[in-house]
């Protein structure tokens, strides 16, 4: 891929899978792309394609304005920029942050930003590795509004869809781990489904068309659930919330009589059964997220 002189040059640090389809879309849409892992050799690849190999973390800093590090978790992060000669070279530069980690580690990491000259953007990928580079990704971003503007032509080389969140560092981060939060609870629910569904004799294969079905109710409820969540207004109309507790007790009933763990759903019960103790068994669901809040 020939490199573009009106695009600006790019530096990826950390070249697990994610970081990889960072700088292969890097250098798909033009840019010229510098990379750096600590484990030496994953960069092969990439350099096949025109990616510039640097030799240490703040030789790959020194090659470009903006820097995008992607490792595991912040403790990762930390141990790469904040040594010495990468946090000297990082001065003045831009390094946007899209690893995964929580909101007061993004906070923390712009106040050491700060502290040390260091411009710094947080962000959060909502979606896989291979969705890098094509319309289907999801980028979250958080921090200075100017300093976004400012590289949005490189951040969106990445492909997908880009949405600035806010001003406050952590919001990218905190919409991260909300979405998680659904994602793997929803995922704990279906590998549970399936175990129920195979001691009672049915194959996954069997129940996914309608496992979709039920997928498929969700984003509607969450539409309505939230406006019910941000307005106070818990209607149950339609599906109380002593409802909801009943059919949580089938499945907790279902699973024991087959050995299964009913770990998950049994705490999802207990929930719905203390908003129900506090008089509020008339209310739809959503009841559950302002006791949870309370504090
Ligand atoms: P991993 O989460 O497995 O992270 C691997 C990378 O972290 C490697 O480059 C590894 O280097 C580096 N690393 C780990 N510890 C250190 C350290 N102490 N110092 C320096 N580098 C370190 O890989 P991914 O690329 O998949 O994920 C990167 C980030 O992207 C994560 O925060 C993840 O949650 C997020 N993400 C990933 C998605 C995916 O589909 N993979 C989807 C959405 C988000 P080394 O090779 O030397 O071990």
């Amino acid at each position: 891929m020939s490199v573009s002189p009106d695009l600006p040059a790019v530096t990826v640090l950390g070249l697990g899978p994610m970081g990889r389809s960072l700088a292969a879309a890097f250098l798909k849409a033009g840019l010229s792309t510098t990379v750096w892992n600590r484990t030496p050799g994953k960069d092969r690849e990439l350099i096949a394609r025109g990616a510039v190999g640097a030799g240490a973390a703040e030789e790959a800093v020194a090659a470009s304005d903006v820097t995008v590090v992607c490792v595991v978790d912040y403790d990762a992060v930390d141990a790469l920029v904040r040594a010495a000669p990468v946090s000297r070279v990082l001065k003045g530069r831009t390094l946007v942050n899209l690893t995964a980690d929580t909101p007061a580690r993004a906070r923390d990491t712009a106040h050491w930003a700060a502290a040390h000259g260091i411009r710094y953007l947080d962000g959060a990928i909502m979606t896989p590795a291979p969705s890098i580079g094509t319309p289907e990704a999801v980028f979250l971003h958080s921090g200075p509004r100017s300093l976004y503007d400012e590289h949005r032509p490189v951040l969106e080389a990445l492909g997908g869809t880009h949405t600035h969140l806010g001003e406050e560092i952590g919001r990218a981060a905190t919409f991260d781990i909300a979405l998680l939060d659904i994602f793997w609870t929803a995922m704990a629910g279906y590998a549970h489904a399936v175990a129920i569904a195979r001691a009672e004799g049915v194959t996954a294969g069997e129940l996914a068309p309608f496992a979709q079905g039920i997928g498929a109710i969700l984003p509607p409820l969450f539409a309505g659930f939230a406006r019910d969540a941000d307005e106070g207004t818990y209607s149950g109309e339609i599906n109380p919330i002593t409802s909801a507790v009943s059919a949580m007790s089938h499945v907790v009933a279902v699973s024991e009589s087959h050995g299964i763990d009913a770990a998950v759903m049994r705490a999802a019960e207990g929930m719905a059964r203390r908003v129900v103790g506090l008089g509020h068994g008339t209310d739809g669901f959503i009841r559950v997220a302002e006791v949870l809040s309370r504090r």
